[in-house]
C-alpha cells in the first residue's frame, strides 16, 4: 500500500470503497474542474451518505426496483445458453458473419473472487485472445477493466460483452430501454455511448499496456435492447469516436491525485465515524467545515450526476455558477448574482476587467426595460 493510498483510506474511513462504475466515471470526467468530487471518489467515499449526513438526501442514477429486476431479466435472456440470442442478432442486425463462437465467462467465480484476481484473468484472456490470429469469434462475459484516472488506477466491472470477431473487439452494451420503431430516448442512448465510451477507453488501454495495438478495439459499439416493449431484443450500432474524444480531454483536464493531496489539511477526513449499528455519529458541522476545505465546482448539470449536488448548491447559492457554465464562462470574472444585477441596472462601477462584460449587461438590462414598457 502506498502513502496515497494510506491518505485516501483515511479521507473516505471506516466505511467500505465505494467502487466506480461507468457512470460515476463519465460523470467525474464531465467536470473535471471539481476537485471536491475528483477527491472523494478517488477516495472511494459515499458521497450520498455524506450529503444525508449534511440533511441534503439525494440519489442519482438509481433505478427503481421493478427497472433492475426488467434489467437483469433482459440481460439474462440474451447472454442465455452461451449468448445464442446474441449471436443470432450479431448475424441478422450487424452483418458479421459469425459462424460459432467460444463464450468466456468472467463473472466472479464465488463471493470470495477478489477483483485483482478477475482482473489478471480478464486481462489474460483478452490479451490472449487479441494475439490469437484465429479469426472465430469470442464473447467475454463481465471483464474487469482498469482505467487511469487523475493518476490512480480505477477498477470497473462492465455489465457487458466485449466481443471478438476477426481481429477487432466489440463492446456489446445490454441496456432495458426500449428502441420503438428503431428510435430510443435519445438521453438514455447518449448516457449509454457515453459509458460505452469509458469501457472502451479502458480496454484500448488494458491492451496497450500489453504493448498492442489501441486500434484492436472498435469504436462502433453495439447496443442490445428490447424492440417495442416486448422482450425481444434488437441490436443498433452506435460510434462513440465523439463521446470518447470529449472523455479523453476531460481526463487529461483533470487534477491528479498526487499533485491534490498535499494542498489539503492532513485531519482532513469524510469518516462518518459509524457506531456498531452502522449509524453515522460525525458531528455535521464538522464534517460540512471538512468539506468546504475542498473546492467544488457546482454547475446545474450536478444534479443530474452527483449526489452531492444538494450541498454544493446551497453552498453556491446566489453566485453565478448556479445559473448554469454558459452563463458562468460568459460572465466570467463577476462571482456573486448581486453584483451582475448592480452592474446592470448601473448602481455599482465596474472595475477594469469588468467593463465590457458590464456594458452587455446594461444593454441587456434596458433592452429588457423597453420590452416590458406598455404600448402607448
Ligand atoms: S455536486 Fe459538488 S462535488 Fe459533485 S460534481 Fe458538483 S460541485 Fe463537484
Amino acid at each position: 500500500m502506498t502513502v496515497v493510498d494510506d491518505r485516501l483510506n483515511a479521507i473516505r474511513g471506516a466505511a467500505p470503497r465505494k467502487p466506480h462504475n461507468a457512470r460515476t466515471l463519465a460523470a467525474l470526467a464531465a467536470n473535471p474542474g471539481c476537485r471536491r468530487r475528483t477527491l472523494m471518489d478517488a477516495a472511494g467515499v459515499d458521497k450520498a451518505s455524506v450529503a444525508d449526513r449534511l440533511g441534503y438526501r439525494m440519489t442519482v442514477g438509481q433505478m427503481s426496483s421493478i427497472a433492475l429486476a426488467r434489467g437483469k431479466s433482459f440481460e439474462a435472456q440474451v447472454k442465455a445458453e452461451g449468448g445464442n440470442d446474441l449471436l443470432r442478432l450479431l448475424r441478422q442486425h450487424i452483418d458479421l458473419p459469425t459462424v460459432q463462437a467460444h463464450y468466456h465467462d468472467l463473472n466472479p467465480a464465488d463471493d470470495d473472487d477478489r477483483i485483482s484476481a478477475r482482473l489478471r484473468r480478464s486481462r489474460s484472456a483478452l490479451v490472449e485472445a487479441a494475439r490469437a490470429p484465429d479469426p472465430v469469434g469470442t464473447m467475454f462475459d463481465h471483464p474487469i477493466l482498469q482505467l487511469t484516472m487523475n493518476g490512480v488506477r480505477v477498477h470497473i466491472e462492465p455489465d457487458l460483452i466485449a466481443f471478438k470477431f476477426g481481429d477487432r473487439f466489440h463492446i456489446v452494451e445490454i441496456k432495458s430501454f426500449p428502441i420503438v420503431d428503431g428510435t430510443a430516448d435519445s438521453g438514455k442512448v447518449a448516457a449509454a455511448a457515453q459509458q460505452s465510451a469509458v469501457y472502451l477507453l479502458a480496454m484500448r488501454e488494458m491492451l496497450q499496456t500489453a504493448g498492442l495495438s489501441a486500434d484492436l478495439v472498435s469504436h462502433e459499439v453495439i447496443l442490445v435492447c428490447p424492440k417495442d416493449f416486448s422482450n425481444q431484443p434488437v441490436a443498433e450500432l452506435i460510434d462513440v469516436r465523439k463521446q470518447l474524444a470529449s472523455l479523453r480531454r476531460h481526463l487529461a483536464r483533470m487534477e491528479s491525485i498526487d499533485d491534490l493531496l498535499p494542498l489539503l489539511p492532513a485531519s482532513l477526513t469524510f469518516d462518518l465515524l459509524p457506531d456498531r449499528d452502522g449509524q453515522p455519529t460525525r458531528n455535521p458541522e464538522e464534517l460540512a467545515a471538512d468539506l468546504t476545505r475542498v473546492a467544488a465546482r457546482y454547475s446545474p448539470d450536478c444534479l443530474q450526476s452527483c449526489e452531492l449536488a444538494g450541498v454544493c448548491r446551497a453552498e453556491a447559492d446566489g453566485t453565478v455558477p448556479v445559473l448554469g457554465r454558459v452563463v458562468r464562462e460568459e460572465l466570467g470574472g463577476i462571482d456573486s448574482i448581486a453584483e451582475v444585477v448592480e452592474l446592470a441596472t448601473g448602481s455599482r462601477q465596474p472595475d477594469n476587467s469588468q467593463r465590457q462584460t458590464a456594458r452587455l449587461l446594461r444593454a441587456a438590462y434596458q433592452m429588457r426595460q423597453q420590452a416590458l414598457e406598455p404600448r402607448r
